[in-house]
Formats: structure tokens, C-alpha cells, sequence
């Protein structure tokens, strides 16, 4: 029988999942297909449901189902527990089981491709929506000296500040004062919005203002598509050092196909496919 993986959202037009996610398991010669389920509101439930059967071994959760999904799973893995949202559904004998691999996936490409090791040092969160949590408490278990939230909406910001305590946390609005402050003295910005994202109505913008970006911190952008988004472009004028989201994009989907498939992922084909991919959908 051919198993069957996807990856749940709306709208997916543009998601490079199923590119880079086929390329690994087909390099492996997998009996499994993985598809592109684009489920309006409201259908969640239901495909959910139809995943409980013994042909699917899970899927990826993506915008904007990462926090509704967690109510609907059988049983949560520790982390995506803590974290309140999740990316990655595993199928384990009609039972799903839901995870987080944004956090893994977040801190393997900060390590790896950025060379940078969190612990003592002062971070800047930009958004507090499901990727801003997963950086969060990513960051947190490192043990980052501090992490300072900005987000549009503040109550959202608040409500993960006091989640991350003791760790020092800060909850901010892009608007108040303190905002200069934070990011004057910190080691490392992320964003976390989906400001600045190809094909969205942010398309082109920057979630900071140039002079707002410290030149000493690494600047990283969860947002892969365009890879020299309006933010990078702008650090790297500052002369600050800048990572894209697509190393992340692959170490998430990496950690996911080793739930599913119980292999480990061929990390060289993945990133080769999601870079064509990415060139396809530019
Ligand atoms: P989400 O839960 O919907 O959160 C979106 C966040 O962006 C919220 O904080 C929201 O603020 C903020 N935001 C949206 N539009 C904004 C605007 N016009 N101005 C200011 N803030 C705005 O989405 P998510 O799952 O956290 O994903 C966020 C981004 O990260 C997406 O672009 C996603 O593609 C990317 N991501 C990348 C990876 C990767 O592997 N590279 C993994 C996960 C996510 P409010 O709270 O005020 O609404």
C-alpha cells in the first residue's frame, strides 16, 4: 500500500513542502507520496479525522491551522505542549500524536548556518504569533539571557512574556519607547511575522525600521520567501549579519519526515529541492 503525507493550510499555492519533502523520500525509494492538502476553515476536523487511517503516516501543519490543530490531536509530544502550537502530525496506529519541529528546526539553523549559540545572550522576538512561540521557547531552553517581544498586538506579546518567565522577558508594542532600547542592546533579532512575505499584502515591507536594526546582531528572518527579504536587505545595509528562513524550513521538515518515515532525512536533497522549488514559485 502507498502511504500518504501532506501538509494541512490554506491557502498552500505557493508552499514548497511537498517539492523538497517528495525529492527526500523518493531519493530513498519510499513507497510514500506527499500532497498538498489545501483545507478551507472549517474542514480541519474532518481531514484530521480521515488522517487517523492506516494508509497516512501524518502530516505538516502550516499557516494558519499550526494552533487550531492542537486541540484536535489525540496526544501531544512534551515540547509542542509547552510551546501551544504544532507543525507536525504523526500518524501511531490511528492515533495522532501532534510536535513542534519549528523549535528544532529554528535552533539547528541558528547554530549551524548563523554560528550562533544562545546561551547568555539578549534576543529580540518580532511577532507572537505560532513560529514567534516556537523561537521563544526555543531560545529560552538555551538559555538566552533575555527575550524581548514585539508585536502589533501587545496583549499577544504579554500573554508569551509571562509564559517564558524566568526567563527575563520583555513584552513590547512596535510603538512604545522601549522598542529602540531592546534592540540597541541585543545579539540577535528575529522575525517572526510574515511581514515582508512574496505573494502576501506585506509583500516588500520590513517589519523594522532601518535604523531601528542593530548593526552587531545577527538579524534572522523565519520568512524564505523572497531569500533577501526587505528586512535582510535593509541589516545587511546596516552592516549587520543576516540568515534567511529556508535552512530552517528543511531542518523542520527534516526532524518531521524522520518522525514519519523513521529515516533519516537526506538533508543535501531536501535543501537542493527546496531551493528549486523556491526559484519556481519567485
Ligand atoms: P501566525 O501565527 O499567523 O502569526 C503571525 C504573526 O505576524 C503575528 O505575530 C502577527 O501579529 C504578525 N503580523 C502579521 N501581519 C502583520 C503586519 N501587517 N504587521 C505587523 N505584524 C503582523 O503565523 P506563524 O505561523 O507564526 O508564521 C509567521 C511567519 O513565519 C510566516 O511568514 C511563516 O511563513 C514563517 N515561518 C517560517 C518557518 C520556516 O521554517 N522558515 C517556520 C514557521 C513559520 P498579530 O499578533 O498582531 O496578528
Amino acid at each position: 500500500m502507498t502511504r500518504l503525507v501532506g501538509v494541512i493550510g490554506h491557502p498552500l499555492g505557493h508552499s514548497i513542502s511537498p517539492a523538497f519533502q517528495q525529492a527526500a523520500l523518493d531519493h530513498l525509494g519510499l513507497d510514500i507520496r506527499y500532497q498538498a492538502w489545501d483545507t478551507p476553515p472549517g474542514q480541519v476536523a474532518n481531514l484530521m479525522l480521515r488522517l487517523r487511517g492506516p494508509e497516512h503516516l501524518g502530516a505538516s501543519v502550516t499557516v494558519p491551522y499550526k494552533e487550531v490543530a492542537l486541540g484536535l490531536v489525540d496526544d501531544l509530544d512534551g515540547l509542542a505542549r509547552r510551546i501551544g502550537a504544532i507543525n507536525t502530525l504523526v500518524n501511531r496506529e490511528g492515533k495522532l500524536i501532534g510536535y513542534n519541529t519549528d523549535a528544532g528546526g529554528f535552533l539547528r539553523a541558528l547554530k549551524e548556518e548563523g554560528g550562533f549559540q544562545p546561551r547568555g545572550r539578549r534576543a529580540v522576538v518580532l511577532g507572537a504569533g505560532g513560529a514567534a512561540r516556537a523561537v521563544a521557547f526555543a531560545l529560552a531552553g538555551e538559555g538566552a539571557a533575555s527575550i524581548a517581544i514585539i508585536n502589533r498586538t501587545r496583549e499577544r506579546a504579554l500573554a508569551l512574556a509571562e509564559e517564558l518567565r524566568p526567563v527575563e522577558a520583555q513584552a513590547l508594542a512596535p510603538q512604545d519607547p522601549g522598542v529602540a532600547r531592546a534592540l540597541g542592546g541585543c545579539h540577535l533579532v528575529v522575525n517572526c511575522t510574515s511581514v515582508g512575505m512574496r505573494h502576501s499584502s506585506t509583500e516588500g515591507e520590513s517589519p523594522l525600521k532601518a535604523e531601528l536594526i542593530p548593526p552587531q546582531a545577527l538579524v534572522y528572518d523565519l520568512v524564505y520567501n523572497p531569500p533577501l527579504t526587505p528586512l535582510l536587505r535593509a541589516a545587511q545595509g546596516r552592516g549587520a549579519r543576516t540568515l534567511g528562513g529556508l535552512a530552517m524550513l528543511v531542518y523542520q521538515g527534516a526532524e518531521a519526515f524522520q518522525l514519519w518515515t523513521g529515516r533519516e532525512a537526506p538533508l543535501e536533497v531536501m535543501m537542493r529541492a527546496a531551493r528549486e522549488a523556491l526559484e519556481r514559485v519567485a
